[in-house]
């Protein structure tokens, strides 16, 4: 097989599932008991944060563990007021757009490349904006966005306020679960208040995310219990899941410069060997973002017809493609539904090797090639 979906799901390595399988077997106690084995175990799992922690800059205590990306995106909406305005990129996550979608909102423009139109979110934002959300990258392009210049903005505004005797917040929310494999993320650099990350697309277990937050910021829990996470995330700590997302995160770190260079000479050896496409990621994309559009194909019907060659590829996010539901994000990009038809997302990962990747445009150029074939022929 040759899987080149890695921004639907990674595989866990074994190293990572090594770290987790004593968390399940031997030291299984809950951190929050009160003999010594106990104490251990919770010792780890603060360890294992502050390591989450240190990837990105930030402390221990800057971070709320969760279940996934979708419950930090959701937990970040709760630092605003419910009466205040939410812009969000166009082309987010609907982990981001469906929360935001609860307050008074509005989608901020990008360009053909993906790229946030800052002309756009400048004029969004008016007195009630409490908060910002901007992905870091996209999960169907690949774009990166350029969040230190919206940060920049962000502090502007900020200034504005405290002039005008104003007292509302201005919040920055970045959602990094594309990103984090692939660049070196640090909070401060970054300029956010509020960061996602996720360990199911870092080669860590499903599940598992975080939230980081800065000093200022206040959260509302979602749900209330135990008080675990000074009481904005009650439940029983995931031990096993927290130790597996800092291997998970420490491993990509290490290999984050190996992988960029491994995945951009993957990318051109598509580019180059694929034929008949539309490249619709040319700039400012992750390097083992790769989508192409072959206009006048359908996508879901290339994909088929790979997976009966053992090539695993997708058109868009997994979950709206389960619900065959047109990507709103190709669609923001300017992109005809034709177009929307056509393009297939592949997405590079550790699982892959240059021969494979040979394999792979050979067999999407035959795939291809017998759908046109089959088309002319009516
Ligand atoms: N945000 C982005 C950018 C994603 O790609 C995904 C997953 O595909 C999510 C959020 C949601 O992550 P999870 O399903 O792990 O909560």
């Amino acid at each position: 097989m040759i899987y080149l979906d890695h921004a639907a799901a990674t595989p866990v390595s074994d190293k990572t599932l090594e770290a987790m399988k004593p968390y399940f077997l031997v030291d299984f106690f809950n951190p929050s008991s009160a003999y010594l084995p106990a104490k251990k175990v919770a010792h780890d799992f603060s360890e294992a944060k502050a390591n989450i922690a240190h990837a990105i800059g930030a402390k221990e205590n800057d971070l709320i563990i969760t279940a996934g990306a979708t419950e930090a995106n959701n937990l970040a909406m709760t630092a605003i007021s419910s009466e205040a305005k939410v812009l969000y990129l166009k082309t987010e996550h609907d982990s981001v757009r469906n929360p935001a979608k609860r307050f008074n909102s509005e989608e901020i423009a990008v360009d053909k490349n993906g790229r946030i139109n800052l002309d756009d979110l400048k004029s969004k934002i008016d007195d009630n904006t409490e908060l910002i959300s901007v992905a870091l990258a996209n999960n169907e392009l690949g774009t990166i966005q350029p969040l230190a210049e919206i940060a920049a903005l962000v502090r502007e505004i900020r200034l504005e306020r405290l002039k005008n005797g104003s007292s509302r917040q201005l919040l920055l929310h970045s959602d990094a679960s594309q990103a984090t494999n692939l660049l070196d993320i640090n909070v401060a650099r970054l300029g956010v208040d509020l960061l996602t990350l996720n360990a199911a697309k870092v080669y860590g277990p499903k599940g598992v995310g975080a939230l980081y937050i800065s000093h200022d910021v206040r959260l509302k829990p979602l749900s209330v219990g135990g008080g675990q996470e000074n009481g904005i995330r009650s439940g029983t700590e995931n031990v096993p899941g927290v130790i597996g997302f800092a291997s998970a995160l420490t491993h990509a770190k290490e290999h984050l410069n190996g992988n960029r260079k491994k995945y951009a000479n993957f990318r051109k050896i598509l580019l180059n060997e694929i034929k008949d496409y539309e490249l619709i990621n040319k700039k400012h994309s992750l390097d083992n973002f790769v989508v192409l559009c072959f206009d006048g194909l359908d996508a879901e019907r290339l994909i088929y017809l790979l997976e009966e060659r053992e090539v695993y590829v997708s058109t868009g996010a997994a979950c709206a493609a389960s619900k065959g539901v047109r990507s709103h994000v190709l669609a923001a990009i300017g992109l005809s539904d034709s177009e929307i038809n056509g393009s297939l997302r592949i997405t590079l990962g550790e699982t892959n090797t240059e021969e494979q990747i040979h394999e792979a445009a050979k067999i999407i150029n035959e795939v291809v090639a017998l759908e046109r074939e089959r088309i002319r022929r009516g």
